[in-house]
């Protein structure tokens, strides 16, 4: 770890700054989880050593509740399961994720006792808690938590103080990063990385945190001078400055004083209203924005069921609605397309989705930092979908421009990475073939279509754009 030291950042606490010079895409340092379990509802889909997603796992023999890829990650993770699965195969199910996840922490302080762990900064033991922040509804979950945990943990195991297992259970609360699978879409799991809780938070970070291959990586955004703090963004940037202010403090028990939420910086933008003829009043304003809201409830219900047809209903009318008075650059006008481009490329109504999806990024380009990771992906769909709606001098473009993000904030080795790098080539070809010959290309199109289906997006997931650290809302 000598490209970062610990310091005392004024007013938050303790930071990490860069002791090196750093470029964008520089991996700063890599971590491996501290202990880390699958999610509760994915236990049985998900890896338990390496939180791979396959079709086929092999489930332990023994506590029947433990899944693997192979043989090789069963071994792999045996030292970390053993205590487990027989506690497992005794209560005869599983407690929660917390639970699970406390429980590794302990046995893993039980074995190499609670100092520090080769390449940390920080011990467990040294991790904030916010326990005493915590208000009256907390609080009983924590004392629910205690309980369960009480009774899952054996009484064979090394016996912990009420007071250290709330503090574990605090540290979990906080500071549990969220793992994705390995194609980046998808939470399944949630892990302690002692280093990475050191990373304070900006709303306009210098890095962002990724999770490839078994470690997070904490990449650099653009240049970063030695002596600069190294900071991430806990929350989607895409909120006004006052609701992420709001999110950070319920979340994660700070105020955020970063530049852009003193100043404001593109709140103008994200709560901009149509420009040019008469300006719409405020009340006006205010009440597109209520309407957006609460159809925005309406489309997430529609969609968590399934009904893709009411939820592209339901986003036509908002959006026409809304494009009488909002902007561009408006977040409830982008919230809309963005879901709309989703569903509509799923439903195959492909031409409509390019057109929202082009929208969606242009008003993300000028909203997010250049090197955001969500923009590389908005970037990535919408480059994919002009794609498929044969629209491929535009489609390239942002397969290009996704590219470039997603070297910063993914690195060339992951899987998505590598996907986009396959698609950008093969674009780039059809590309050509374009620009040479359209008529051929056309018919060459047609004929590809005619005798394969075309490549159908995944099915829109409900998950809301989590937060880094997985926090129970
Ligand atoms: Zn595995
Ligand atoms: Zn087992
Ligand atoms: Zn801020």
């Amino acid at each position: 770890m000598e490209t970062v030291e610990l310091f005392s950042a004024e007013g938050k606490g303790r930071g990490l700054k860069a002791t090196k010079e750093q470029w964008a895409g520089d991996v700063i340092f890599a971590e491996r989880a501290y202990a880390a379990v699958v999610f509760d509802s994915l236990t049985h889909l998900v890896c338990h050593t390496c939180f791979k997603r396959h079709e086929k796992l092999h489930r332990c023999g023994q506590c029947k509740f433990a899944h693997y890829c192979d043989r090789t990650c069963q071994k792999e993770g045996w030292a970390k399961h053993k205590s487990e699965c027989s506690a497992v195969k005794k209560q005869g199910k599983a407690p929660n994720e917390n639970i699970r996840l406390a429980a590794q922490i302990l046995w893993r302080i039980e074995r190499e006792g609670g100092g520090l762990t080769e390449g940390s900064l920080v011990s467990i033991d040294e991790l904030q808690n916010h326990v005493e922040h915590f208000g009256d509804e907390e609080k009983k979950e924590l004392r629910v938590d205690l309980e369960s945990f009480l009774e899952f943990w054996p009484p064979n195991s090394k016996q912990f103080g009420m007071q250290y297992i709330s503090h574990i259970l605090g540290v979990i609360n906080c500071n549990g990063f969220t793992l994705s699978d390995q194609r980046g879409l998808q939470a399944v799991g949630v892990g302690i990385f002692p280093n990475l809780c050191m990373v304070n938070h900006d709303c306009w970070p210098n890095c962002s945190v990724i999770f490839n291959n078994g470690k997070i990586e904490l990449r650099a955004l653009g240049k970063i001078s030695p002596g600069e703090e190294l900071t991430v963004s806990y929350v989607d940037f895409l909120n006004v400055g006052e609701d992420r202010r709001q999110q950070l403090k319920k979340q994660y028990y700070f105020d955020c004083t970063c530049q852009h939420c003193q100043k404001g910086i593109k709140d103008d933008l994200m709560l901009a209203v149509k420009e040019g003829g008469e300006k719409p009043s405020q009340e006006t304003v205010k009440e597109i924005i209520q309407y957006s809201k609460d159809t925005l409830e309406k489309i997430d219900k529609a969609r968590s069921e399934g009904v893709y047809h009411e939820v592209v209903k339901l986003c036509r009318e908002c959006l026409a609605k809304q494009e009488a008075i909002l902007g561009d650059t408006n977040i409830y006008l982008l919230r809309i397309l963005s879901i709309l481009s989703e569903v509509l490329s799923y439903l195959q109504h492909i031409n409509e989705a390019a057109g929202c999806s082009k929208r969606m990024v242009d008003g993300y380009v000028k909203l997010y930092h250049p090197n955001n990771a969500q923009l590389g992906m908005a970037l990535m769909r919408a480059g994919v979908t002009h794609w498929h709606a044969g629209l491929i001098e535009v489609g390239h473009e942002m397969l290009c421009k996704a590219y470039a993000v997603l070297l910063v904030t993914h690195g060339p080795s992951h899987p998505i990475t590598k996907d986009l790098e396959a698609m950008r080539v093969q674009s780039e070809m059809e590309l050509r073939m374009f620009q040479q010959n359209e008529f051929m290309y056309y018919k060459m199109r047609e004929a590809a279509l005619q005798n394969q289906k075309i490549q159908v997006m995944p099915e829109p997931t409900n998950e809301v754009s989590p937060g880094i650290f997985q926090k129970k809302q």
